[in-house]
């Protein structure tokens, strides 16, 4: 069709009908192909992936990783969050940078589920599905083979613990969506800790009324509750599993009072520390990143931004003082296509939006500690996998 521009105009006054059929059936034929290959319901792999980064590298190997992920948390995101605080942020004290790709199995764009599960299981998924293949062939992932491999492992988090993100390291479902069905996966997860809100989903199913805190209590878990805490002077009990609800459904933004993130990472990361030989693997979440980008409230984006980067101090803080700590940094994909424009300054930042949806930009990974060195580059986000169960030896 655009194509039909090209010919110069002359020359279609000298096509009869017949032979100007011939050019056009060949070009539809093209235009055709090309839209039946970009809309398979799988992306074909693309021809220049890049070489595997692993093979014949052999860093440090940390005993304990921090695996954070910012939903949402795009350049412009971390950009704004940095402008807006001085022109500093702490994930500047990570020591290798690099960017994946975070496209899906079978969209450009990917979304928090299969965007996790390319990090918990390594490979590209369907949107939606948790830990999961594109086939929907379940994998273990790589909280639950730390765990098997005696490591201490958590995942602490600023939406429910249900939710798409932390779910794809526990759960084996294809509906993110269906609390009911993510439940009892997080029933076996047999992980140590999880901090999080989504009480109710545990608390009052919506298929039937059945509470499943007394089962989560029978699988050895210590329920904790938002109200039985003073969450400012924060220490996690010794016992060998802790569920802590930090909301009855999704847990506050950060603007309207929600101040655990921090408290809980150093919390989190003292409890996980005691809690093994064999070290931890913590996952943490700034979910909310991904919420502001989606309402396209800059303000919202990037005080959630700025949360999450005081979480990455205390992370990063311990993997100082510890040295055998790997700091992981990054998101699953971009949300709102976020973008700073001219005409103001740091602090006073005009900002704009193309999307209420996700997009589909390179994403930054930010490392620090042993093994940090293998995350330069630009690969797959499934190569992250990779790296990590290289780094923590797992088979
Ligand atoms: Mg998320
Ligand atoms: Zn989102």
């Amino acid at each position: 069709m655009a194509l039909s521009n090209h010919y110069p105009a002359r020359g279609i006054h000298s096509f009869n009908k017949t032979y100007m059929s011939i050019p056009y059936t060949i070009l539809s034929f093209i235009l055709f192909s090309c839209h039946t290959t970009r809309f398979a319901s799988e992306i074909e792999a693309p021809k220049h992936q890049p070489v595997k980064t692993v093979t014949n590298i052999n860093p440090p190997k940390p005993k304990n990783v921090i695996f954070m992920i910012g939903d949402g948390m795009g350049l412009t995101q971390i950009t704004a969050g940095m402008y807006m605080n001085g022109n500093h942020l702490e994930m500047e004290r990570c020591t290798s940078i690099g960017l994946h790709k975070s496209y899906s199995a079978n969209e450009l764009v990917t979304e928090s589920a299969a965007g996790a599960t390319a990090f918990s299981i390594g490979m590209k998924t369907k949107n939606g599905y948790l830990g999961l293949d594109s086939a929907g062939v379940s994998h273990t992932t790589i909280m639950e083979d730390a765990s098997k491999n005696g490591s201490a492992t958590g995942i602490i988090v600023t939406c429910s613990i249900e939710h798409a993100t932390p779910a794809a390291f526990y759960a084996h479902q294809k509906e993110r969506d269906h609390f009911d069905d993510i439940i009892p996966d997080l029933l076996n997860s047999n992980l140590n800790l999880f901090i999080g809100g989504g009480k109710k989903y545990v608390d009052r199913k919506t298929k039937d009324t059945l509470s499943l805190v007394n089962q989560l209590k029978n699988k050895g878990y210590l329920v904790n509750d938002y109200h039985e805490n003073d969450k400012t002077t924060w220490i996690i009990p010794d016992v060998k599993k802790v569920c802590y609800f930090t909301a009855d459904g999704e847990p506050l933004p950060y603007s309207k009072g929600r101040t655990y993130l921090p408290i809980a990472t150093k919390a989190g990361i003292d409890y996980l520390n005691k809690a093994s030989d064999h070290g931890f693997f913590l996952m943490i979440e700034g979910s909310q990143i991904d919420w502001g980008g989606h309402a396209n409230d800059a303000d919202y984006l990037i005080a959630e931004v700025l949360d999450f980067d005081r979480a990455v101090k205390e992370a990063l803080d311990f993997a100082e003082k510890d040295k055998n700590t790997l700091v992981l940094i990054t998101a699953d994909h971009e949300t709102g296509g976020f973008a700073i424009n001219s005409g103001k300054k740091f602090g006073d930042l005009s900002t704009s939006f193309t999307t209420k949806k996700h997009t589909a930009a390179l994403i930054p990974v930010y490392a620090y500690g042993p093994g940090a060195e293998l995350f330069s580059g630009i690969y797959e986000n499934t190569e992250i996998y990779v790296k990590l169960k290289k780094l923590m030896d797992l088979k």
